[in-house]
């Protein structure tokens, strides 16, 4: 665990250059805007510790996969989200001295994201081998007005010389990605141009034999001067490399006069531009924000952000760490994914590094979800369940390839196109459960909106299908006179190929009891649509239902009597039942023993049974749940961040409060401490909408009951209150929790009926009541 980022409610403060947590920072201070997004690399040379990191959405790569032993069926490729073209650049030489902060005293160092505006600014002094020395003031941000676009000032002032400066700024796409499985590039270069203080280059992702979508690239800059405040002539000379464009501006540097260069950049993918306009498109968006100026765009950029955090922020007072911490996961959130695309998801590191691909995982939809349910409008989270929607065929086809038939889907673990993109065996072929989270996602969705039409466009043919898999995927076991499910992974991969996974039996028999309730529901509102359903996927009904409502009646649960348990897996009394308290010293388990220790012993990596009973908490009594959690919970070991934000919400529940405050650290500051020692690869994105979870579901008991909002919030000791905004079936309420009061504040034009402890209270439209 790190400690070097200043606590403070709206900004991630670097104080005093930490050069060796610099990959850290450059994490942590990642900016994006939902299109693209950039690591807090320096815009100058940097040849210390760094990982550069530059991202398009929707664009990737499909790399050649690396295993060792070719097992049938396994996916083609192994997608990764690409770096891209470096548009940040600008190098800085003073009279054949380079400004590169690995090799000149640095001092008055800070760098500052600061995530109420969105903006990342930087200021130093730096003494050269020379003697020279220099002031720098740099400010950037990804628009998010723009959302194609990003805007530099970079101020640089010569404190103690005359000389000559010379700033290039650049595009550079000679770019790899550090995961690449076999050292290869994944860029070809298209074309470049360059002219006065502008420059082009448009780079197209390398010929693939996967036959996937190829991408074009095209990054646009324009720069502009100002020495101390006043714009003036200067001389720009092209350079055109190989991948590489850039200007020369050479300045007559006098000491203490501020010189400023502005850089204007653009990132525009074939996504959304034709190929044939995509130079032309640059150019005129390039031309479009250099008139609006930086100014302009900054104040834009504020303003912006104002609107997002009035309506997602939660508040958290006396308590500056854990305000921080709750921020920063917004903040994150809300620069990864805007729901604008329904061809966008969210990957696991959003843009702000390349583990996991940036693929689209089950996280989306079993931890992200619920966060833009409640935060942001409706077509948000309707986009995220259409994406999968969208994919339906490509898990029909993957379901095929592994013998399945008659139009049954399994969606993949991993995936840029709906094609599974992941090539670990337990991971691909076992960890079958993403498929209850994308219909669980779909009930969600329902229940938060009220949107029942979703299932007649698009929601119910997804879940025929699912169930459908799920129907063949289980076995008459005539020993049981049940029917099982043999070697699967569920969420826990610390256990791989086991038989009837509880999670895993759950949610399938769940998946189709919902299934058949959406096909009633269906029946009732659109019986049109159902019949255009059944006609498209070829549904016999009586057979088809017959058979789920049989797999539901005698699906197999693994169950410990005596305990009164249910068992993650058959056989799991097998294990020798330790605590982590009993491994204190060895942890984390991944990174110190053999991967045959770990599936051997009874640790868990992340909620699994836990998982379960959060998702169906309806279904089950307290005491069973509390029975489950603390005979689960201390053999958990949480090495996956989206692990302790279920814990958070169990223990709240069953009034365990120290706990779930525990838990809630853990999640909230994970990257900014750095618990994992991994926040370099990048930020844990999608385990951020965990910790706001642990807020809402946890902290304040956010549920739907009975199709009205329910709460029923406690207040961690260490803080003196704190508040949020929920959006519900159109409406918005802004709840705050002090000590000993809930104050409701209904912030629509309609009455509310709300429970508060499980008392109904009916809050005016625009009024509060505090109970
Ligand atoms: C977790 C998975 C998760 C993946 C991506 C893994 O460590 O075990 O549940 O989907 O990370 O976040």
């Amino acid at each position: 665990m790190k400690n070097y980022i200043k606590h403070d409610p709206w900004c991630i403060i670097e104080e005093g250059f930490a050069a060796e947590y610099n990959e850290i920072t450059e994490s942590l201070t990642s900016l994006g805007n939902g299109r693209m997004g950039q690591r807090g690399n320096f815009e100058e040379k940097f040849s210390g510790k760094t990982l550069l990191g530059n991202y398009v959405a929707g664009v990737f790569y499909p790399d050649k996969t690396r295993v060792g032993w070719w097992k049938n069926g396994y996916p083609r490729y192994f997608a990764k989200v690409l770096n891209a073209c470096n548009w940040i650049g600008i190098d800085i030489d003073i009279e054949g001295e380079t400004l590169d902060l690995a090799t000149c005293e640095v001092s008055e160092y800070t760098r500052v994201l600061n995530m109420k505006e969105g903006i990342l600014e930087r200021k130093f002094v730096a003494t050269l081998a020379s003697g020279k020395q220099v002031r720098v003031h740099a400010q950037r941000f990804c628009s998010i007005v723009d959302d194609e676009a990003g805007a530099i000032c970079y101020a640089i002032t010569p404190l103690n010389f005359d000389a000559k400066i010379t700033l290039v700024p650049s595009l550079n796409g000679d770019i790899s990605n550090k995961d690449s499985n076999y050292g290869e590039k994944f860029w070809d270069e298209i074309r470049k141009e360059t002219s006065f203080g502008e420059a082009y280059l448009e780079m197209r992702t390398k010929d693939t034999p996967f036959k996937t979508e190829l991408f074009n690239v095209c990054t646009g800059m324009k720069v502009d001067l100002k020495i101390d405040g006043k714009k003036v002539d200067f001389q720009s000379l092209p350079i055109k490399e190989e991948k590489y464009v850039g200007c020369r501006i050479v300045v007559d540097a006098k000491a203490n006069e501020e010189i400023t260069l502005y850089k204007y950049a653009v990132n525009l993918a074939s996504l959304n531009h034709s190929v044939e306009e995509l130079l032309s498109n640059a150019k005129v968006y390039t031309q479009r924000i250099f008139k609006k100026g930086f100014e302009q765009m900054k104040a834009e950029q504020i303003q912006a952000w104002a609107e997002r955090w009035a309506q997602n922020d939660i508040i958290i007072e006396g308590d500056d760490a854990a305000q921080q911490g709750i921020r920063f996961n917004i903040f994150q959130l809300e620069q990864t994914y805007t729901g604008e695309d329904d061809r966008l998801n969210i990957g696991p590191k959003g843009f702000t590094g390349e583990k996991y691909g940036g693929s689209t995982y089950w996280d989306t939809e079993a931890y992200c979800l619920p966060f833009y349910l409640a935060t942001a409008d409706q077509k948000v989270a309707r986009n995220l369940l259409v994406y999968r929607y969208k994919h339906l065929q490509k898990a029909i086809e993957n379901a095929q390839m592994l013998g399945f038939k008659d139009g049954a889907a399994l969606y993949p673990m991993v995936t840029m196109t709906g094609e599974e993109c992941h090539n670990e065996w337990e991971i691909t072929f076992e960890e079958i459960h993403r498929n209850g989270a994308i219909a669980y996602a779909i009930y969600d969705y329902i229940r938060h909106t009220d949107d029942e039409a979703y299932l007649g466009e698009y929601g119910l043919e997804v879940l025929i299908a699912i169930a459908r898999f799920w129907a063949q995927r289980v076995n008459w076991s005539s020993d049981k006179q049940k029917y099982v499910m043999l070697g699967v992974t569920g969420p826990n991969e610390y256990e791989n190929n086991v038989n009837n996974n509880w999670y895993t039996n759950y949610l399938a028999a769940w998946c189709l009891r919902f299934t058949l309730e959406s096909i009633a529901k269906v029946e009732l509102q659109n019986p049109a649509a159902l019949a255009a359903i059944y006609e498209r996927v070829g549904f016999d009904a009586a057979a088809e239902t017959a058979k789920w409502s049989q797999v539901v009646e005698y699906m197999y649960y693994p169950y410990d009597a005596e305990r009164q348990v249910f068992l993650q897996q058959d056989g799991f009394l097998d294990k020798e039942l330790l605590t982590v308290k009993d491994i204190a010293a060895q942890r984390p388990i991944n990174q110190r023993w053999s991967w045959d220790r770990i599936l051997r012993s009874c640790f868990i990596k992340q909620a699994d049974v836990l998982q379960g009973l959060y998702f169906f908490e309806d279904e089950f009594d307290i005491d069973t749940i509390r029975r489950n959690f603390d005979f689960y919970e201390p053999m958990t070991v949480h090495e996956s961040s989206l692990s302790p934000c279920v814990h958070v919400i169990l223990a709240a529940m069953l009034g365990y409060n120290e706990k779930a405050y525990e838990m809630y650290l853990r999640t909230s500051r994970l990257d900014l401490d750095d618990y994992n020692n991994d926040t370099e690869d990048g930020l844990h994105i999608t385990s951020m909408a965990g910790t706001w979870m642990s807020v809402i579901k946890g902290f304040a008991g956010m549920r739907i009951k009975n199709g009205k909002l329910s709460f029923t919030p406690f207040l961690p000791t260490q803080w003196q209150g704190y508040s949020f905004r929920i959006t519900f079936k159109k409406q918005v309420v802004r709840i705050a929790v002090r000590r000993g009061e809930v104050e409701v504040e209904n912030l629509s034009n309609e009455p509310l009926e709300i429970l508060i402890n499980d008392h109904v209270l009916r809050v005016e439209a625009y009024q509060s009541q505090a109970v």
